[in-house]
């Protein structure tokens, strides 16, 4: 059955009778895509739509020297790390060399959830402890004990709440949480780190972990307060645990001013893990460690990975790092990403149903309130303007716990033009909008 001969109505009914319900379908009327080049996705009439908010095609959509890389390799060889490959050797030396220098070790996976499953592991086993400490509205991945560490699952629909193990602290938000002012957030956060660390030590049970994105995702594209990650490290380390960065929305230069997000923070997590952007949509993972936390894991169980590091998907990260770099994306991403924050910033001076705007580079939320006072959430409002936006030819999407965070994080190939258009149609969309669902 060849997928492009399906319409609409019909391919929606197939995919209800054979694909799991709990996998959700964006927009109100589905799009169809059937490709994409660059920032721009094209739907089966050939409509052109501007890509604001897919990151994991993180240098383009089907970037011609990733597609490259991915066909040779393919038609030469695809096998398992079981045998030696020039291939392997290189993606790590080049992953580990734009990594701090205690980040020297290697392990490749195929997916976010993957890498973050398997720094559990190294965690637990490197430590001997139990416990976990995770920020209230993360997502860490879709596998059973990572719902388990993700409050973003499992305080949501279907969630089944906490187990014992895992400990909570509140969300580091400037904007909504309790500490707002940016001289003393930070520190402040974190000291919830340090409660939860000594709760760990009063149960009698050892610190494995404490896992944090290096920028909030899922939790509505927060950026941390200036010192939270390292003050956090301290309590972390002094209670026996390792910090994991948890890089899999942000890294490879979204953030413009670094390679990644743990480094605007001016920290070094013990263990790190990296997804999505890795390899511009081809699935791949990585976790980056310490030898030392390595040689902890080297305890007589092998860890093998079927996928995990076969040669295509090394020539593809490999290629994903060489674009970044020839293109000057990160450079690109500071540039441009700059240009949009500016444009959001004039649009929040005129909207008021716009609270904060807030990002780093081209990872950017704008969060909408029917108050400014109250930040009573605009989640119906958010929804609409999504909507509307896409019948206008921008893709965006929406998150954090109230729903109501306009989430921008497009291929890092967006231009200023692409900049101007989203904030030029994002104010129309609001002026339209407004009247129908707050002030
Ligand atoms: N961590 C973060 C911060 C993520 O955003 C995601 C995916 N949304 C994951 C982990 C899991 O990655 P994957 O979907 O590739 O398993």
């Amino acid at each position: 059955m060849q997928d492009t001969t399906l319409r609409h109505e019909e391919l929606l009914a197939a995919r209800r009778k054979h694909i799991g319900p709990s996998l959700s379908v964006a927009y109100d009327e589905p799009l169809k895509i059937v490709r994409g080049v660059m920032q721009y996705l094209y739907d089966e009439d050939e409509r052109q739509y501007l890509d604001a908010v897919n990151n994991v095609s993180h240098v383009g959509h089907c970037h011609p020297e990733v597609v490259r890389a991915a066909r040779e390799q393919m038609a030469i060889l695809n096998t398992n790390t079981r045998y030696l490959h020039c291939l392997l050797v290189e993606y790590a030396r080049r992953l580990c060399e734009a990594l701090p220098e205690s980040l020297s070790v290697c392990y490749l996976v195929c997916s976010g959830s993957e890498a973050n499953e398997l720094a559990l592991r190294l965690a637990k086993t490197h430590t001997g402890g139990s416990d976990i400490i995770v920020v209230d509205g993360a997502y860490h991945g879709n596998t059973t004990s990572l719902i388990d560490i993700s409050p973003y699952k499992y305080k949501g629909p279907g969630g089944t709440g906490a187990p014992p193990n895992v400990h909570e602290v509140v969300m580091p938000d400037v904007y909504r949480g309790p500490y707002n002012d940016p001289a003393t957030a930070g520190e402040l956060y974190a000291q919830h780190v340090g409660q939860a660390a000594g709760e760990v030590r009063s149960t009698g049970n050892k610190l494995a972990a404490f896992f944090c994105e290096s920028l909030m995702g899922c939790a509505g594209q927060i950026v941390l307060p200036d010192n939270y990650l390292k003050h956090a490290f301290e309590h972390v380390r002094n209670a026996g645990g390792v910090c994991v960065a948890d890089e899999i929305q942000v890294g490879f230069g979204r953030v413009g001013t670094h390679f990644w997000g743990f480094e605007t923070q001016d920290v070094v997590p013990d263990i790190v893990t990296l997804g999505k952007p890795i390899g511009n949509g081809h699935p791949l993972g990585a976790v980056v460690t310490t030898p030392e936390i390595a040689a902890s894991f080297d305890n007589g169980m092998e860890y093998f990975n079927t996928f995990g590091g076969n040669p295509v998907s090394c020539a593809v990260g490999l290629a994903v790092l060489d674009v970044i770099e020839n293109e000057g994306l990160q450079e690109h991403a500071l540039a441009v990403g700059n240009v949009l924050k500016a444009g959001l910033e004039r649009l929040k001076r005129r909207h008021e149903v716009i609270g904060d705007v807030r990002g780093m580079g081209l990872f950017l939320g704008v969060e909408l309130v029917t108050d400014r006072d109250t930040r009573e959430p605009a989640t119906e409002l958010a929804k609409s303007v999504i909507e509307e936006m896409k019948n206008r030819g921008i893709l965006l999407s929406t998150d954090g716990p109230l729903n109501n965070v306009l989430k921008i994080k497009p291929p890092l190939v967006f231009s200023e033009l692409n900049a101007d258009l989203l904030v030029k149609t994002l104010g129309e969309v609001l002026r339209r909008a407004v009247g129908r669902y707050g002030r």
